[in-house]
């Protein structure tokens, strides 16, 4: 016996379920889900199929062909593993298929259910997903490692007047719940009661579990290409300002595929969240879904859609067997995303974005001094909780790796090896090893030239990386430079500055400064009060890392606004790292007055940050 993967109770001995079609009903009030999973396997078993759970009710478990009962038991009862959950053993006896009829936790780490106050049109409730990295295990019973794909079809039943979309493709209009349809999942008198309706999705191609993914609201869409509709509940205006923001959707898609082959997953639609999303987009395929901050009408909105729809290819089509090697996703997505930037925004937003990217790696070896494994490529990280290591390392080590070998070969030769390897592994879960014997296999004697071992295997960043240089990015670098002897920028000289160039030049001070130059740069450029919170963020870590307790009041309305990791993490960790006693209490307070409206990751991730400063 064996485990696949560090983060899941997957056997390597035992088949992976190849099919799960899912029964839903949702229950806003009780914030539950009752359910079904039948899931199929390639061939009949007879012994053990472990499956992943994590905080849900099994209810039973049920041989589809004889509706017999199938034995089950919980091998870790009644401990649940912190990281992994709780595995449930299913015992078959020549069977090919299980139907699991369980109920979701009002805790679903997956979930999040939006009171209507919660949300932007105040009217309706909400609820959405966010499964990666091993969190699709607390929505259903599942094989929850990215080695296992499986395709699935869904039926989703919902109050009045809610709507649904999937990271699927729609099976069928909405329509009346029929008598018997539901099966195990629920009784045929909730299933069909009045004012329910129900909807059906299908996913035909084999994804990882961590991709599966829906959202049910008062949702609204609108058309923006010819692949591309964007939804959004909160409105016309949101929906017009996001239609504004991903109206170059399909000039993206084109120069993905002129990059990295047809684009396989027919449409390419996108969904913008309430302000409670934890990351800045999440990939999942047909429908990425979007944090609303990313709508301020400039291009580095853009760049992060570009980055979802790079996944389409690198993370997506080819995925990363375990979350040891999360670089093969990311890198080749941070790769990929600014490969798509040169093409629509040009070569100097290309060189703002790598630059961005290289002070984050910089600062990523400083959080991670005391630990390094965690600035490898490939790092080992059984019993660790991938949320609680997110980091930049792998995309920005990972970009930095794919530029050295571009470097190295050549674009146009570089350009070939991607398709090639694209083509080569689609619809497959690799591991770090198979993508280093391709290379090597392709690009005859890189081992020679490139020191492939130091940059997977080893620590800290190597000594052939390379700071992106272009003008904008060293004019940039040199006015931060400039700021250390007291000096702010000119008028003129931001005069064209955008979100990015700010975020760029903040990111280059030093982590502390005189509080009265915060101030003065504030007063000039009112970074405190931008719309933009990448240069929002970025000024008050910086300002509070400084001791200015005057950004206290904006600090606090920031956490309360919104609920992206991206902005949690920094802004929660510069108030507790310090000695100040007074920027930990509030930041304890802070958390407990906000703590409902952020995404249970988001909460988990900010009581690890708090409970390390304690
Ligand atoms: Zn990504």
């Amino acid at each position: 016996m064996a485990r696949l993967d560090p983060h899941s109770y997957t056997e390597s001995s035992q088949p992976l379920a190849k099919h799960v079609a899912l029964t839903l009903y949702f229950d806003f009030a009780a914030r539950t889900i009752h359910g079904s999973a039948l899931l199929t396997l390639p061939a009949a078993h007879t012994g053990p199929l472990l499956l992943d759970t994590r905080s849900l009710l099994i209810h039973s478990v049920l041989d589809p062909h004889t509706t017999g009962p199938i034995p089950f038991s919980f091998p870790s009862d009644p401990t649940p593993d912190p990281v992994l959950g709780q595995p449930l053993c299913l015992s078959l006896s020549a069977q090919s298929a299980a139907l699991v009829v369980f109920s979701t936790s009002p805790s679903s780490s997956a979930l999040q259910w939006l009171s209507p106050a919660q949300t932007a049109s105040k009217a309706q409730p909400f609820v959405y997903t966010q499964c990666q990295s091993i969190h699709a295990r607390s929505l259903f019973p599942c094989q929850d490692t990215p080695a296992a794909r499986l395709v699935f079809s869904a039926r989703l039943n919902l109050p009045h007047p809610l709507t649904a979309v999937m990271a699927a493709a729609r099976a069928a209009a909405p329509r009346d719940p029929v008598p018997g349809e539901a099966g195990s999942a629920c009784p045929d008198a909730l299933w069909c009661a009045a004012g329910r309706s129900v909807e059906e999705f299908i996913m035909d191609r084999p994804i990882p579990p961590y991709l599966f993914a829906f959202a049910a609201g008062d949702i609204a869409a609108r058309d923006v290409g010819l692949r591309t509709r964007v939804h959004a509940e909160g409105g016309a205006a949101l929906l017009d300002a996001a239609a504004r923001e991903f109206a170059g959707a399909e000039e993206m898609i084109r120069a993905g595929e002129a990059l990295f082959g047809p684009y396989e997953w027919g449409r390419f639609d996108l969904l913008v969240l309430p302000p409670s999303f934890p990351y800045g987009g999440m990939e999942n395929p047909m429908m990425v879904f979007l944090t609303p901050t990313v709508i301020k009408g400039d291009a580095s909105g853009a760049q992060v859609v570009a980055h979802e729809l790079a996944h389409s290819w690198t993370g997506n089509l080819i995925t990363n067997k375990t979350n040891e090697h999360f670089w093969l996703n990311e890198g080749f997505t941070t790769y990929a995303e600014r490969r798509i930037v040169e093409v629509v925004q040009g070569e100097e937003m290309a060189a703002l974005n790598m630059g961005i990217g290289w002070r984050g790696l910089n600062d990523e070896m400083d959080r991670f001094k005391d630990n390094m494994e965690f600035t490898k490529l490939k790092p080992n990280l059984e019993g660790i909780d991938p949320d609680e290591i997110y980091s930049q390392v792998p995309y920005e080590k990972g970009f930095q790796f794919l530029w050295r070998i571009e470097r190295q070969v050549g674009r146009p030769t570089f350009d070939v090896f991607l398709k090639k390897y694209i083509a080569k592994f689609k619809f497959q879960s690799i591991d770090t090893e198979t993508f280093l014997e391709f290379l090597k296999a392709n690009l005859p004697g890189i081992e020679n030239q490139i020191d492939l071992k130091q940059w997977v295997e080893g620590t800290g960043i190597p000594p052939d990386a390379m700071e992106p240089l272009s003008s904008i990015y060293s004019k940039i670098v040199s006015l931060s430079n400039e700021f250390k002897l007291g000096n702010i920028p000119k008028k003129q000289e931001v005069a064209n500055w955008s979100g990015q160039e700010w975020e760029l030049y903040i990111e280059n001070l030093p982590k502390s400064v005189e509080p009265s130059q915060i101030a003065a740069l504030d007063a000039h450029y009112r970074l405190s009060e931008s719309r933009d919170y990448e240069v929002k963020v970025a000024f008050l870590q910086l300002a509070i890392s400084s001791g200015c307790k005057e950004y206290f009041g904006e600090v606090e309305r920031t956490l309360k606004q919104v609920g992206r990791m991206k902005y949690l993490r920094p802004l929660y960790t510069a108030l507790v790292q310090g000695n100040a006693e007074e920027a930990k209490l509030s930041a304890r307070r802070i958390f407990a007055e906000a703590r409902d409206t952020y995404h249970p990751i988001a909460q988990g991730v900010v009581e690890s940050i708090l409970a390390k400063h304690s």
